[in-house]
């Protein structure tokens, strides 16, 4: 249901990652959060890195925030995104180094970035049945919600992305491993929304990726029913987000050629979901009339304006005229306004960071004053505030 989002026009967001603070050396390395929370230097360390992150979504006047993905460790090119999972989840054994790489990466190898991400992986394998899970996302939830009195959007790798990832040493059949899993972080997901958390966003189907692949087999249709398994029930509880992405790992598009997402929308307009998070920015806005003729009018999109690929930060008149363009499409109060992907623990520097998200709001105050609704107040761009005298 929609709760954070409910009945407001152009909100603004990111996906989850932020840049890591360079002080935060800290990390769980396999232990459970709570383990890290009873520590004194992690504690300190991820709570003064969530206070951060707070001031500089506040700062750029963003409207929902996130919690950068604060538990996550710094292993290589955004590993932990998907080690926090498989170090917590019974029945997944120990990470190997050898790692085949995925099937539409297959024309890539020694010398491309994408291959040393490839080969940092370590990949664990199935050894036995999936059981209990110590994810912990409502402690995490619960450490940075009294910090701010703006919704806080937390989000987490999805059943479909380990599904695909994992060795599989245990299961006959892929999609029994698939479903087995989807109901396992089903039950995560479910203390995050009982803590409170307004919303929670699924990181992401596998439809888009595996969608054109003949090769691939478990079938589209199966990996929308088990992606409802995963989110059976929570919008009952919270608005449910399903972010989707074409590749974010060392701020990389995985494939090397432009995708579209037009072959996976009728799957996506399936998915028991509030929002859709689509890429808009890098691609610039080559799917944008799909998303208004093929997602249905119960579901809000969030588009990326802003992009977690290029450092040039982009300017605020040229996110407002692809917010015009995606008005043509989407109704003001159904558009959502965000990053294409995460930031990135490492991919980009805390100030790139930041000024992105201040050219975020500010194109989204281009639009909103067109359309007559409020503006956000962006301390940032506040003249009174500057520490030096403004040009006249
Ligand atoms: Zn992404």
């Amino acid at each position: 249901m929609f709760t954070a989002t409910k009945g407001k026009a152009l909100l603004t967001t990111t996906t989850g990652a932020l840049p890591r603070p360079h002080w935060y050396t800290e990390n769980l390395r396999g232990i459970p959060l709570s383990q890290g929370f009873s520590r004194l230097a992690y504690r300190e360390q991820h709570f003064d890195c969530l206070a951060c992150h707070v001031a500089a979504q506040h700062r750029a006047g963003i409207d929902i925030f996130v919690d950068g993905d604060a538990r996550l460790d710094d292993d290589v090119a955004g590993r932990s995104w998907v080690s926090y999972v498989t170090e917590r989840v019974e029945g997944i054994g120990a990470p190997r180094v050898e790692v085949p790489p995925a099937g539409f990466m297959a024309d890539k190898g020694p010398g491309d970035l994408m291959w040393e991400v490839i080969e940092t992986r370590m990949t664990p394998p199935v050894t036995a049945r999936i059981g209990k899970t110590t994810l912990q996302l409502d402690r995490a939830y619960k450490a940075i919600a009294p910090m701010t009195d703006r919704p806080v959007k937390l989000g987490s790798i999805s059943a479909q992305i380990l599904a695909l990832m994992l060795i599989d040493e245990h299961y006959k059949n892929r999609l029994d491993l698939l479903m087995d899993l989807s109901a396992a972080l089903n039950k995560e997901y479910h203390a995050l929304a009982d803590a409170g958390a307004p919303i929670v966003q699924i990181e992401e189907p596998a439809i888009h990726q595996i969608v054109a692949d003949p090769k691939q087999a478990i079938r589209p249709e199966r990996w929308v029913e088990a992606f409802n398994v995963e989110v059976k029930g929570l919008r009952d509880k919270c608005e449910v987000w399903c972010h989707t992405c074409w590749g974010s790992p060392a701020a990389q598009r995985v494939a090397s050629k432009e995708q579209s997402y037009k072959a996976a929308l009728p799957y996506f307009d399936q998915l028991d979901v509030d929002v859709i998070t689509v890429e808009g920015a890098y691609n610039r806005g080559m799917d944008l009339e799909h998303f208004g003729a093929m997602i249905g009018k119960d579901k809000k999109i969030a588009l990326g304006v802003i992009s977690h690929r290029t450092l040039q930060i982009e300017q605020p008149a040229e996110i407002a005229e692809l917010i015009r363009r995606a008005l043509k499409h989407i109704e003001p109060e159904r558009l959502i306004l965000a990053s294409d992907c995460g930031f990135g623990r490492q991919s980009m520097s805390r100030m790139h960071a930041f000024y992105k998200m201040v050219a975020l709001t500010r194109g989204a105050n281009i639009v909103r004053k067109e359309l007559g609704l409020e503006e956000a107040y962006i301390p940032a761009t506040d003249p009174q505030l500057s520490m030096v005298p403004l040009l006249s």
